[in-house]
């Protein structure tokens, strides 16, 4: 045992890309945490007085270099990852040039597509083992729609991911993923060896509507996971899912253990990838699903109320653009919503020049304006209509925003649609209130989400998954994947069950 008290470095980027969708991520689109006080102050367990943060907080001496986390959208400008990554390597080489690094939490999401690039975390994670070497203790806490390539893996001495989607779980994943890692580099640096890991890819591919663990069989395999865990030389075992929306050869399930001892952490993860394979051809979307026009159909005839659609080919939460008109469209043509016996909200479009003209006409103006399909056209495109404004808001963390009540000539249709000057996604009761909407004050309520979040889920009396079109369909066989192996699920019939053999090992030296 040790005294040690490490040193433990902090890095990463954060974003979940599809490169399906048009829509390209850039620095505007990122919060950007610079130095070791920024860093800390990501960590909500540092600031909550909690006696598992505070002991944490004072278990290593944390050196912040750079995070850059943003909300799911297209691929990376490669300008502006060389221009972190340069950022990071330069910022860890002077922390650990000044006192020798113990360990590094790489804090990252795990599907970020960068141009140009197949695996960009598992880029950025090798050009920081050229700087600060191999015998720092690496570990990360990602995302379970993450992907974990072999560069990743070859990286990282520790990784683990969340066990929730939604993701409840994620702050509680860091911390356990943090503590696992402090552990171990204070360990390491007192002569104990490394963990040994092992990871087992699964080629199964799905989109995370599939893959709730509110519903099987996610939930029950991952509620299979502490088990695993508690096994005497198991520290952690993780399943990702894998990220559906990037056509890169790194995107399939994956499933890492790690401990202090090799036969066990072996069995775990191929265990654990045995029982994903077995539930291969169970995952199903996690509510009732049909196109949008026979989603609304279901949603007017209904007496739940409020009755909610996901728009979920367009689903910013995953990288979807944001701006497809394709649910709108079919919203405003309805007869019921048109003759105002139907209302509807639908939230919500990013049109940062709509959002302007709303706000000049003012609350109770009333004009013609153009929304949606500018970034992803996909079919119908940009909506012309004639609109009352009914609410603005200002500088929220996500933009000016404005509620548009649709007009029909001058008589107002049921329709009220959000539109905001950034992508943003309307998950919480607030940032409806701040508009003075209610999530339960219409009949029905169209979202761009995949499945709902929580305060979503509790206000919706009744709610369907529509596939529409757009960068995140959730219909992937469509979608035209050509560079991700094969065979795999669902684009081909059956795949190979786990074996021992491909098992990839690491650590323990
Ligand atoms: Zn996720």
């Amino acid at each position: 045992m040790t005294t040690t008290r490490p040193r433990i470095g902090l890095a990463g980027i954060a974003i979940e890309s599809s490169t399906f969708t048009p829509y390209r991520s850039s620095e505007k689109d990122f919060e950007v945490r610079r130095g070791t006080e920024e860093m800390l102050q990501r960590f909500p367990f540092f600031q909550d007085g909690s006696a598992t943060g505070t002991a944490l907080r004072e278990a290593a001496d944390y050196v912040g270099v750079l995070h850059a986390r943003a909300l799911p959208g297209g691929q990376l400008l490669a300008p502006t990852y060389d221009a972190w990554k340069a950022e990071i390597l330069e910022g860890l080489a002077a922390a650990h040039a000044e006192a020798p690094l113990d360990g590094l939490f790489f804090d990252i999401h795990g599907a970020m597509s960068v141009e140009g690039m197949d695996d960009a975390e598992g880029d950025l994670i090798t050009a920081i083992r050229g700087v600060i070497g191999p015998d720092v203790v690496v570990g990360t806490a990602m995302d379970l729609h993450g992907n974990v390539s072999e560069a990743l893996f070859a990286g990282c001495d520790i990784l683990t991911c969340y066990r929730h989607a939604p993701h409840i779980d994620a702050w509680e994943t860091r911390e356990r993923g943090l503590r696992d890692l402090v552990e171990t580099a204070a360990a390491v640096a007192g002569g104990a060896p490394r963990p040994y890991k092992a990871l087992v890819h699964v080629p199964i591919l799905l989109p995370g509507e599939k893959t709730s663990t509110r519903i099987e069989p996610a939930k029950t395999i991952y509620a299979g996971i502490p088990a695993l865990t508690e096994r005497e030389g198991v520290t952690d075992v993780s399943y990702w899912i894998g990220f559906a929306w990037a056509d890169q050869p790194r995107c399939k399930a994956a499933i890492v253990a790690f401990g202090s001892d090799a036969q066990a952490v072996e069995d775990a993860a191929l265990e654990l990838a045995t029982t994903v394979w077995e539930a291969r051809h169970d995952f199903e979307f996690v509510a009732p699903t049909g196109t949008f026009a026979a989603c609304l159909d279901e949603a007017v005839a209904s007496e739940a109320r409020p009755f909610w659609i996901s728009d979920s080919g367009d689903n910013p939460g995953a990288g979807g653009a944001d701006d497809t008109t394709y649910a709108l469209a079919e919203l405003v043509a309805r007869e019921e919503i048109r003759r105002n016996e139907v209302s509807a909200l639908m939230v919500s479009l990013v049109d940062p020049a709509a959002t302007d003209i709303a706000h000049e006409l003012g609350v109770g103006g009333r004009g013609e304006v153009e929304i949606g399909g500018h970034i992803d056209a996909t079919a119908p495109g940009p909506q012309q209509l004639r609109v009352e404004v009914a609410a603005l808001d200002e500088d929220t963390p996500t933009g000016r925003s404005a509620a548009l009540r649709v007009l029909d000539g001058d008589a107002p249709t049921g329709l009220t649609v959000v539109i905001t000057a950034r992508r943003s996604q309307w998950h919480s009761r607030g940032m409806y209130e701040r508009l003075g909407l209610s999530m339960t004050g219409f009949d029905i309520v169209t979202v761009k989400m995949g499945y709902l979040e929580p305060d979503q889920y509790e206000a919706a009396a009744d709610w369907r998954l529509a596939l529409t079109p757009g960068g995140v369909d959730q219909d992937l066989v469509r979608l035209g994947h050509s560079r991700i192996d094969r065979p795999m699920i669902p684009f081909d019939p059956e795949i190979p069950a786990p074996a021992r053999e491909e098992i990839l090992r690491g650590g323990g030296a």
